[in-house]
């Protein structure tokens, strides 16, 4: 590992320092591709949490709370180059960190720049209104930062949720204390060395790793926090929401799917079938975003199947190293997640399988992608999140069956529609209970400028775009008499 991290690994940043864990605890890092161990980083808690919440409430009251919109887009554009000039090396760090096929984890780098670009671009670009009021007054509205923001990610796509949270949190002049996942730390603290190389002054992104019962919990129930983003499951998202309530701070919460693509029997096929496929098993399926349902009309039900059998025959998983189109789960523990589920499909039929590398560690925490196919929608593969390269063929009837099955789940993160039919198009974009509907794509190639976020239990509030900027941000009225 040392041939590839630059940094010490074992440290947090606080206020412009990169200190131990304050009571010297660590925590091992595991490389998911062969079990080896990868390094140890810092096992930050309430101790750490509290001094950069510090540390960050320092800067909103020194020189970055005082700096102008022009100048903290500045400073963040020129991350966005540093962090593009460092993509292939991000990208090895995140491959044997999180098992992400290389050219993925080098997909999530250049997203990251992106996102630092965008909000960089952004940052001097929202402003207040004047509103049009009663004799001898003017009002007008000041958009103003919250102050300390709390970030949660996931390990799933560290660099880019870094990139759509922090990077808006910074953008609105907010400072931000980043608790990155426990099982991947390191892009986190990586992107830190590079934000500040790149002149991000003291405490305006502090990052202290650490366990989510621990460094997580006492983030969001800290007094000085003034804004909470979460990315993860359901379950931990109430957690954090009920911290975050007691409080009084406002909390975006994006906590996954059980997203549709809906295929009609007038769809260009061709066009739809690659995306069936990876948006099901990007990632190994560990995308809150994933389609892990392929809703089906029966016209063109074993077309569509014979044409994803075949695409599933040639997906190959291996170590993160050897590129395949699915590198190992972030662990064994969420491999056993997943195998779990798989075991409660044994009544199913499986359609398709991918194949492993031959040489692939047995050590790793490999899964075969599976498609199954003639699905019962309320079979608990259909409802619950898998989180792992698993989706499910469901048949429908008509257009009523088919938006009756997409929108028969908790979730509502994301939804696709594959028909010619520009009315059908325009029906179900409204009808489909979700945060987004795509019309004969699927994901629109990432998509830093679109809004993201859900309904339901998929959560609430929105990342990417500008709307981010509106939920990092807050809305002062200032009424003025003068006669
Ligand atoms: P969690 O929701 O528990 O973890 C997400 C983040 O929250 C991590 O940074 C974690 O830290 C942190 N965290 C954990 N407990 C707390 C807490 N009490 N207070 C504050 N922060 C906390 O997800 P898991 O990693 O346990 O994965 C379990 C399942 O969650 C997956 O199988 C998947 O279904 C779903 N998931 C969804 C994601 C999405 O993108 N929507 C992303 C990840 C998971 P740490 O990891 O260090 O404990």
């Amino acid at each position: 590992m040392s041939d590839i991290l630059w940094f010490d690994p074992g440290l947090c940043l606080i206020g412009g320092d990169w200190v131990p864990a304050r009571d010297g605890g660590t925590l091992p890092l595991t490389d998911p591709s062969d079990g080896s161990h990868l390094a140890r980083i810092a096992r930050g808690r309430g101790a750490d949490i509290d001094a950069a919440v510090g540390a960050a409430q320092a800067a909103m009251d020194g020189p970055w709370g005082r700096m102008t919109a022009l100048e903290r887009g500045r400073i963040l554009t020129r991350i966005g180059q540093a962090v593009l000039e460092r993509a292939d090396a991000l990208a090895a760090i995140e491959a044997r960190d999180v098992g992400k096929p290389l050219s993925q984890a080098r997909a999530d780098a250049v997203a990251l720049a992106r996102y630092m670009e965008f909000y960089g671009g952004a940052a001097d670009k929202l402003h207040g209104e004047t509103i049009p009021y009663l004799e001898g007054y003017t009002v007008y509205t000041l958009r103003e930062p919250h102050g300390v923001t709390g970030h949660i990610v996931p390990w799933n796509y560290p660099m880019q949720i870094i990139g759509r949270s922090v990077g808006a949190a910074l953008a609105m002049g907010n400072a931000a204390v980043l608790k990155p996942a426990e099982e991947a730390c390191l892009t986190a603290l990586a992107f830190a060395h590079i934000a500040v190389g790149a002149g991000l002054p003291a405490g305006a992104l502090n990052v202290v790793p650490g366990l989510g019962a621990e460094a997580g919990a006492a983030l969001t129930a800290h007094p000085g926090v003034h804004h909470i983003s979460f990315t993860g499951s359901v379950r931990t998202g109430a957690l954090v929401q009920a911290a975050a309530a007691a409080n009084v701070v406002p909390v975006t919460l994006e906590l996954g799917g059980k997203s549709p693509q809906l295929v009609f029997d007038d769809a260009d096929l061709e066009a739809a079938l690659p995306f069936l496929v990876n948006a099901g098993v990007q990632n190994a399926g560990q995308t809150c975003s994933a389609s892990s349902r392929i809703l089906v009309q029966r016209g063109i039900y074993d077309r569509v199947r014979a044409g994803m059998a075949d695409a599933y025959a040639d997906l190959t998983v291996g170590p993160a190293i050897a590129d395949m189109r699915l590198g190992p789960l972030i662990s064994a523990r969420q491999k056993a997640i997943v195998e779990g589920f798989l075991t409660q499909g044994a009544d199913l039929t499986v359609a398709a399988t991918g194949r492993l590398m031959p040489d692939a560690p047995e050590t790793g925490a490999y899964v075969l992608p599976t498609l199954f196919a003639d699905v019962p929608h309320d079979h608990v593969l259909a409802r619950d999140e898998i989180f792992g390269p698993v989706q499910v063929l469901i048949p429908f009837d008509d257009e009523a069956d088919a938006l009756r099955i997409a929108n028969g789940t908790d979730y509502g993160l994301v939804a696709s529609v594959w028909t010619r039919d520009g009315a059908r198009q325009m029906r179900l974009a409204r009808a489909l209970k979700s945060g987004q509907v795509f019309i004969n794509n699927y994901g629109a190639g990432g998509g830093v400028e679109l809004p993201f976020g859900g309904v339901g239990k998929s959560g609430h509030g929105r990342e990417k775009g500008f709307e981010a900027l509106y939920g990092f941000s807050t809305l002062k009225t200032v009424a003025a008499f003068h006669g």
